[in-house]
């Protein structure tokens, strides 16, 4: 058999961290075994299908990496992939359930069910619909379409007995019967409920493992009743925890970015998002957090997703990023930090104008220290800006010493004299200045990063020299030593 799951976003807003949690999953599931991973498009609620919710949808889902086989943009053989393309399908499948007497057209107005509801609360029920129309005979329709009645139509449920979901995580779930009523499937206008067309789409597009989140488990029960009516066989089904925030509520705006966009934009890696994502609720068996996503696909397992509600946790999140900052390729980080420094304003928009030797420099100086694309280009800054203000703190406690101007120009001079340029001989150079001096080799170092930088902390000040250049070095040591004599001198 292969395998064949979906992911099946209503695009109603952008991808948010649980869904894209989801879709990994399915996706995992998909690529380990060689699978189909479909992404169908949850659209019949018509009034709320903004097409621009779907391009951002697929948006992050390809930034994330999750590609799909069979969907929008990319087609396939069970087609079409947004439901408000299937709605024919729908509207055949309740015919044939209306014609096997498995389904019934309801005429109830708002005012019955009402009044429905109400006796079931008097009566101390939970509230439901009592039935009212399933006898309804030939005659008594026709009149209710001559008073100008449409009809919705239901699925006629059994009244006893119970409806088990066997869940590849949670195990066997039992509902009662008699908890689900006799639920609509297609609504007055011809459109179908979520639960009637998920069914149907799910069967017609033969997928074998639905993995979705937990808040869909009530639903199953009805939709185990829809595929035996309907003749379709059960695919598995796997239910997965919630994501919870750290305080146990529910995840919200409150608790920072949650769309995976947002993350995006503040400097988070999609290498970094798809491995915290696939520890929300599934662990490799061993302690390990940073797992390559070859590896994450082979040792995926349905059976080892937790029970229990997963814990968002943006520090272990940001934590991930910056590994991922520091270990992947160079060229790769280049890339994704380029727009960041654009934004900046630190290097010019057109691509042509760029200095990628010296952006490459630049990067795999500062990335060691960084948690962020964001605080990369934050940091990088004054690599390509030498009007930067010096620290105050800085000037405190390095420009302000006595004799500190001196001591810059003689680093200047030392530099001026070296040659190759490179970590060795910048680092020698200036050890054998303070040696000849006679002072500290951090006293030399705390003024030289403040003079290069305007900072009092940052990466090893040799690097930061050699990337800079002899040139920059010497300008901005000048810089210093004559900003020194006129503010302070
Ligand atoms: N459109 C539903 C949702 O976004 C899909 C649920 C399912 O996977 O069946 O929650």
């Amino acid at each position: 058999m292969t395998v064949r799951v979906r992911f099946a976003p209503s695009p109603t807003g952008s991808l948010h961290i649980g869904g894209a949690r989801t879709a990994l999953f399915n996706w995992l599931f998909a690529r380990q075994n060689n699978g189909s991973f479909v992404l169908r498009l949850e659209d019949t609620d018509l009034e709320r299908h903004l097409i621009e919710a779907e391009k951002g949808i697929t948006a992050s889902l390809r930034w994330l990496g999750l590609d799909w086989d069979e969907g929008p943009e990319v087609g396939g053989l069970f087609g079409p992939y947004r439901q408000s393309e299937r709605i024919n399908l729908y509207r055949t499948e309740a015919q044939r359930l209306l014609n096997s007497e498995m389904a019934y057209l309801c005429y109830c107005t708002s005012e019955e069910l009402a009044a429905m509801r109400q006796e079931a609360r008097q009566k101390g029920l939970a509230p439901r619909y009592n039935g009212k129309c399933r006898h309804l005979d030939q005659a008594a329709r026709q009149k209710k379409e001559a008073d100008g009645l449409l009809p919705v139509i239901r699925l006629k449920t059994p009244q006893e007995g119970s409806t088990i979901v066997n869940d590849l995580i949670r195990g066997e779930v039992s509902f009662d019967n008699d908890t689900l009523d006799d639920f609509i499937i297609m609504k007055s206008n011809g459109i179908p409920t979520y639960n009637f067309a998920c069914v149907v789409d799910d069967s017609l597009m033969q997928i074998n493992y639905v993995i979705r989140a937990e808040e869909h488990l009530s639903n199953t029960p009805k939709q185990i009743l829809l595929y035996q009516a309907l003749g379709y066989n059960l695919p598995f089904f796997a239910h997965v925890p919630m994501i919870l925030a750290p305080d146990r509520s529910k995840l919200s705006k409150r608790h920072g970015a949650t769309a995976v966009e947002e993350f995006r934009l503040q400097g988070f890696l999609p290498e970094a998002i798809v491995n915290y994502l696939a520890l929300l609720g599934w662990s490799p068996g061993d302690e390990r957090e940073k797992i390559p996503l070859s590896e994450i696909i082979k040792l995926f397992s349905l059976n080892a997703i937790s029970k229990s509600a997963a814990i968002y946790d943006l520090k272990k999140l940001t934590w991930l990023n910056a590994q991922y900052l520091n270990s992947l390729p160079l060229e790769r980080i280049v890339a994704e930090a380029i727009p960041f420094f654009q934004k900046l304003g630190l290097i010019p928009a057109q691509e042509e104008h760029i200095d990628y030797a010296y952006v490459a420099k630049v990067v795999e100086t500062v990335r060691t220290r960084i948690h962020t694309l964001v605080e990369l280009a934050e940091a990088a800054t004054y690599f390509f800006r030498a009007d930067f203000n010096y620290e105050e703190k800085g000037v405190r406690k390095f420009f302000s010493l006595s004799g500190a101007a001196e001591i810059l120009a003689h680093g200047r001079e030392a530099l001026a004299k070296t040659e190759p340029f490179d970590l060795p001989t910048v680092e020698a150079a200036y050890r054998s200045l303070s040696h000849a001096l006679g002072i500290a080799s951090s006293k030399l170092i705390h003024p030289t990063r403040l003079a290069l930088t305007g900072k009092t902390f940052g990466p090893g000040l040799f690097d930061i020299m050699v990337t800079l250049g002899k040139t920059k070095c010497l300008e901005r040591l000048d810089r210093a030593v004559n900003w020194i004599k006129n503010n302070l001198g």
